[in-house]
């Protein structure tokens, strides 16, 4: 077993940390206090190639291999202190771009993935309803039929990137008689198609650079070719793409970990009370400590699931527990630096509190921890909810 990155890795990590030091983040405060988007942020990461990364050459891409493009992912995050702006660009690819890469035709891939890769296009995933969030395969957005489109009436919400996105990967009920795992298909829809609307932008508590919206289909017509996938396939092709979405956007959870605990040690060395750095208090220097170890932890489950995509193998079980264990390790992280910054990490002045609430919604999208646990115990041979 070899737990070494390669020099190329290494210089590829390098390389990534300083674009993002250098271009990105600048007016974090600024985005997180007025919630806007970074188009700004966004061009630059389109222009230095991040957008393209893990998706393929032929399209514009860098094709990197799972195990480098995680490495890569981390280190935007590590270097880049706004974290909206890094889930807009995860969420892009990880949540709509991969869909397309993975699942979709020649033609549905020449026609839309250069524009997500050059970032002209922005995507998003369009899953979530005001009603179904953790049980999707209750969701009663409906696609029906007509000819060679399929007519789609639908709310969604809690959609990242919505209210500017180009492009959703949208879930939908076309057959409400089947069973339930063949009751969905996916679709992709421009957001110029007639009948889309962003309904209102959702306000919330973090991550208030990547905009979230609710989104409404109303008798949208979408054409037959932009099934993505076997029509009642959208369950599995949801299945296997969350694997990226659990295992690869979480690589920024790792990263942004590492850049919280570099902060920790910094403020604990500086900070002097009772005659010496409060580094020298046990109370102070243990926290840190586990903040180390919970780094480790979450990037080897991070590194054997790249590993595990890299040999073309499922990681459901380990996507599961990757998701689970870095998003509950990134909130008491990003908890325990504002605890031990004080007042300091209370207030606006530094970007501790930002990160504590940035970090509360990582166990929420993409599957909440009740879910993950779920899934790992009907891996370990539990009854799953919907069994019982
Ligand atoms: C920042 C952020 C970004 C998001 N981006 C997107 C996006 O781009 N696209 C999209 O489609 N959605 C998105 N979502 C929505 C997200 O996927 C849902 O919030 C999530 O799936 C949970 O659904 P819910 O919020 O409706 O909660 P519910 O499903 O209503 O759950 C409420 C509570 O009950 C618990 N619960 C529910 N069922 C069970 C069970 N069987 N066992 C144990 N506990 C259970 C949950 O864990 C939770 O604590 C985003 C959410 C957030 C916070």
């Amino acid at each position: 077993m070899d737990f070494a990155l390669s020099p190329t890795q290494r210089r590829l990590r390098s390389r990534i940390v300083e674009f993002a030091r250098s271009s990105l983040g600048a007016d974090a405060a600024g985005h997180d206090r007025d919630a806007s988007f970074d188009r700004a942020g966004w061009d630059a990461c389109a222009r230095f190639g991040v957008l393209g990364w893990a998706l393929p050459a032929e399209y514009g891409g860098s094709g990197f291999d799972p195990l480098t493009s995680i490495i890569a992912f981390e280190a935007l995050a590590y270097g880049c202190p706004d974290n909206g702006l890094v889930f807009a660009v995860n969420n892009h690819v990880w949540a709509c771009a991969i869909y397309i890469a993975t699942q979709g035709t020649d033609e549905q891939k020449r026609q839309f993935l250069p524009g997500l890769i050059d970032g002209s296009v922005v995507g998003a995933h369009a899953l979530t309803e005001p009603a179904v969030g953790s049980d999707a395969l209750s969701i009663t957005t409906t696609a029906v039929r007509r000819g060679d489109s399929y007519v789609l009436d639908g709310t969604k919400c809690f959609i990242s990137n919505g209210p500017v996105a180009d492009l959703f990967v949208v879930f939908a009920r076309t057959d409400p008689d089947a069973a339930p795992h063949g009751r969905l298909s996916a679709f992709i829809v421009p957001a110029s198609t007639p009948g889309v609307t962003v309904v209102r932008d959702i306000p919330k508590a973090g991550l208030r650079a990547t905009p979230m919206g609710e989104i409404r289909f109303d008798r949208c017509e979408v054409p037959v070719r932009q099934r993505l996938g076997a029509e009642g396939a959208g369950y599995q092709i949801f299945t296997s793409a969350m694997e990226f979405e659990r295992g690869f956007m979480f690589a920024a959870q790792v990263g942004s970990m590492e850049r919280i605990l570099d902060g920790a040690v910094a403020y604990a060395a500086r900070r002097h009370q009772f005659g010496r750095p409060i580094a020298d208090f046990q109370a102070v220097s243990h926290p840190i400590a586990d903040m180390r170890v919970r780094l480790e932890l979450a990037r080897l489950l991070l590194y054997k699931v790249g590993w595990l995509k890299r040999e073309g193998r499922m990681a459901l079980l380990e996507t599961a527990m990757l998701k689970l264990y870095a998003s509950e390790s990134l909130v008491d992280t990003a908890l325990a630096a504002m605890q031990l910054h004080g007042a300091r990490g209370y207030v606006a002045d530094l970007p501790v509190e930002r990160d504590v609430r940035d970090a509360l919604a990582s166990t929420i999208y993409g599957g909440t921890s009740e879910v993950q646990r779920n899934i790992i115990a009907g891996l370990v041979g539990l009854p799953s909810a919907r069994e019982r």
